[in-house]
């Protein structure tokens, strides 16, 4: 697929993004600004959207700063975020940059990436959905809807996530990086899912005769 016809097809998808999709409750589930995106963010690693949506739902409704974070104690922070797994480490994590966001930041969440990764727990691949989601960024967030779709329709030929983030952050002009990954992540949850691909309801198939360019990963 050339990059035009995937361009043409990231429009259809972002304007037919699934309501149902997990990847759709979990941004409608919290009050979003950037200190409750960077901390929904660090919950969501290695658990399923579904998780992260119920404890950012609890937690960042009424949290919306460091301070109000820093008043619970470690171990109501450890009861609230349990769902989303590992839940001992990220709730540390949590307050120490809560903490060190008040020391080093003046409470806020940093807006460049050098400093995003200055943070202790704070990995390339949050630093993008950090400032994908809360600055407007024009950084793509890879993961791995993200690198098997873009792999699937043969816009990219790249072996994991990380290399899938620079070259689709090199070819991908400026106005589709923003949402890129949320239209594709919540068609990946629900339409082209890792497990089945419901080819029959997909709203894309006719377009560019796209299953038969494909090759299924
Ligand atoms: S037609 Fe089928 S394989 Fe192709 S993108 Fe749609 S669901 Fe996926």
């Amino acid at each position: 697929m050339i990059l035009e016809e995937f361009l043409q097809i990231l429009n259809i998808l972002n304007q037919n993004i699934d309501t149902d999709s997990p990847a759709y409750k979990l941004k409608y589930s919290y009050k979003r600004n950037p200190y409750t995106i960077l901390m929904t963010t660090l919950l969501s690693l290695r658990t399923k959207d579904e998780n992260t949506a119920k404890v950012a739902s609890k937690l960042f409704n009424t949290i919306q700063t460091p301070q109000q974070l820093l008043q619970l104690s470690q171990e109501e922070l450890e009861t609230i975020v349990r769902p989303t797994g590992m839940y001992r480490q990220k709730a540390q994590t949590l307050i120490d940059i809560s903490q060190t966001l008040i020391n080093k930041f003046n409470s806020k969440v940093p807006q460049t990436k050098d400093e995003l990764l200055s943070l202790k727990g704070v990995g390339e691949k949050t630093a993008n959905i950090v400032l994908n989601n809360a600055f407007s960024g024009g950084t793509i967030a890879v993961d791995t809807h993200v690198h098997r779709l873009c792999n699937m329709w043969n816009i990219i030929d790249t072996k994991d996530e990380k290399q899938s983030s620079k070259v689709l952050n090199e070819i991908i002009p400026t106005q589709y990086k923003e949402n890129l990954n949320f239209s594709l992540v919540s068609f990946g949850q629900t339409v082209c899912t890792i497990k089945n691909t419901k080819c029959d309801i997909c709203r894309i198939k006719n377009i560019y005769n796209l299953c038969e360019k494909i090759t299924l990963i």
